[in-house]
């Protein structure tokens, strides 16, 4: 299979429009490459995409990527939509796919439910075009084509949800994990870019050769350091990267080769080429993603 990193931003992107922090004025005057938010693409046989989540900005990232442009007319590559939670960056590029023939959305019970009752996107975006919604049920793999698949991981948070009187924290599948699998290949590669507890990927790394994981912050209360916000990484539901029990000191233990951070926040010092943080992210071994980095598996 092969995946592509579409975005490799947080919820803003880098830089973010109203933010003036180091990294998004690097970002701005070219001494730090720009990110669009958070989106893979997976493809067994180049043929038939589908999109882990679609963020504000997956026109751009369907124009940057050549497999996902359209052929005879209107006829798109694209199969499907799986999403890993309701959240604004993940979900509101389900509008901007309106003008197509139609769009299959892979969600939760819990995901479905936001987005109807609580966002309205599913609900606005059906009175533009029908819209097919498949359950997806962690634990269960599910086939996309003859070779691929993948079984979602549910990955609890603990986070109130935004929109209460649509669910609550403890409702399972709010936000889950993918792990892909090409039969043909016998590669596995797991997508999780929001990880409040790890223990869940533990199994599902089973075997897998590449983990695209949680980059969010650096520190838990990075944005609060910075003067940006109140809220640490726990608070919106996200591992920080250092410190006891952080990211980096639990992908030391998953048995997977490659390690792959996105979902990184315009705030992470980590942005920045020649920052202190990005150097100890470097010698743990750990990847720090880019749009339209490409992985094969
Ligand atoms: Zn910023």
């Amino acid at each position: 299979m092969r995946v592509r990193v579409l975005g490799s931003a947080a919820g803003g992107g880098f830089p973010q429009w109203n933010c003036s922090c180091a990294g998004c004025t690097a970002a701005r005057d070219g001494s730090a490459t720009p990110r669009t938010q958070s989106s893979i693409a997976v493809t067994a046989d180049d043929d038939r995409w589908f999109l882990v989540n679609a963020s504000p900005d997956v026109r751009q990232q369907m124009t940057a990527c050549p497999g996902l442009h359209p052929r005879d007319g209107r006829a798109t590559p694209l199969g499907a939509i799986l999403l890993t939670d309701a959240e604004i960056d993940h979900t509101l590029g389900l509008m901007l796919l309106r003008e197509g023939r139609g769009v299959t959305v892979h969600a939760t019970a819990a995901t479905e439910a936001t987005l109807r009752r609580g966002t309205g996107f599913l609900t606005t975006l059906e009175r533009y075009c029908p819209v097919e919604v498949v359950p997806v049920e962690p634990g269960v793999p599910h086939a996309l084509t003859a070779d691929l698949s993948y079984t979602a991981i549910d990955l609890p948070t603990g986070k109130e949800p935004r929109f209460a009187e649509v669910g609550s924290a403890d409702d399972p599948g709010r936000v889950v994990g993918y792990r892909f699998h090409d039969r043909r290949t016998g590669g596995t590669v797991v997508y999780a870019p929001g990880v409040a507890d790890f223990a869940p990927l533990l199994d599902a790394c089973d075997g897998a050769s590449c983990l695209l994981v949680d980059g969010t912050t650096f520190h838990d209360d990075e944005l609060v350091r910075l003067g940006l916000g109140t809220k640490t990484a726990r608070d919106m539901g996200h591992v920080s990267l250092d410190g006891p029990g952080g990211t980096l000191e639990r992908l030391a233990t998953l048995p997977v080769e490659r390690r792959v951070l996105v979902h990184i926040n315009n705030s992470n010092p980590i942005l920045l080429e020649d920052s202190p943080e990005r150097a100890v992210v470097e010698k743990a071994g750990v990847e720090i993603g880019t749009d339209e980095l490409e992985i094969e598996a």
